[in-house]
């Protein structure tokens, strides 16, 4: 992006998971530019070498730690790592997650839907989990849960990952609900069609099925995951501070009409 956000987030620090690829690894990006420390948390090893190349050519200061977010321990262990490399925890982006191949409800094979409700929703309750009680150690915090549009419309074929995805919405309201008074913001963010590695596999890659997903886009263009980034930040900066149990929908109006 050729304007990056303009946040301060100096003395900071930030925790993001999926941040081996696409929209994790923009938004990391974006808080070290930010000035914020930041831990990158991904399953896949040769993602995260990637993201934290790119990290310490910025000159950030970056912890990358490998972590399946289906499990508790990966993730409180790479909450207690970042406490001990950068001393506190103020933002959360917890977005890592799976696309489901397409099945109707009665094709979905139940291990399809046990991994994808486990990666993109019980993730999110774990992280939340062992992030609030850090973040209430320094007087509040402020974490965003990544949904979809399949977090705010019903698609054919995708039960299970819309499942999971309005699944995350519901889990942030409630989050922001009990933690309100104690200085913890919690909101969903929902974006469209975002050109990452993920619609790459979901439009095989290819010249036309990039045309017929674009179609669904209002604005007639995919989405920058610098763009998601940039919504993070903001959501997760004192610009936002009085916005809490949101989904917030950035999606160049593909829902707007529903
Ligand atoms: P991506 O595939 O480019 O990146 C996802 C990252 O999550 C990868 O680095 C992957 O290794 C990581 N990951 C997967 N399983 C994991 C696990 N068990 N533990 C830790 N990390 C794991 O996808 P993306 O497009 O950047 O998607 C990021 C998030 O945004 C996902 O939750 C996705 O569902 C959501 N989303 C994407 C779009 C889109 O159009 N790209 C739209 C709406 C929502």
């Amino acid at each position: 992006m050729s304007n990056p956000p303009t946040f301060d987030f100096s003395g900071k620090v930030a925790f993001v998971t999926g941040a081996g690829s696409g929209i994790g690894r923009a938004t990391a990006l974006a808080f070290a530019a930010a000035g914020a420390s930041v831990t990158i948390a991904d399953i896949s090893d040769s993602g995260l070498k990637a993201t934290e190349d790119m990290m310490i050519a910025l000159g950030a200061k970056v912890l990358s730690v490998r972590c399946d977010v289906t499990k508790s321990a990966d993730i409180k262990l790479a909450l207690d790592q970042t406490i001990a490399a950068f001393g506190r925890l103020d933002a959360a982006f917890n977005n890592a997650g799976i696309e489901q191949p397409g099945a109707s409800i009665v094709d979905l094979t139940e291990d399809m839907l046990d991994r994808v409700l486990a990666v993109n929703l019980k993730s999110v309750f774990l992280c939340m989990k062992h992030q609030i009680p850090l973040m209430l150690q320094n007087g509040g915090g402020a974490i965003v849960n990544t949904s979809s549009g399949a977090g705010v419309i019903a698609i054919r074929n995708q039960s299970g990952y819309c499942a999971s995805k309005f699944g995350v919405t519901v889990a942030s309201k409630v989050a922001a609900l009990e933690f309100a008074d104690q200085g913890i913001r919690v909101n969903a963010l929902c974006p469209g069609i975002i050109d990452t590695p993920m619609i790459a596999r979901y439009t095989g890659g290819t010249e036309e099925g990039r045309a017929a997903i674009i179609k669904q886009e209002p604005v007639g263009r995919m989405g920058r995951p610098e763009e998601i980034a940039a919504t993070v930040l903001f959501l997760c900066s004192d610009s936002g501070g009085f916005i809490t149990g949101h989904a917030l929908v950035a999606d160049g109006a593909q829902t707007a009409g529903i």
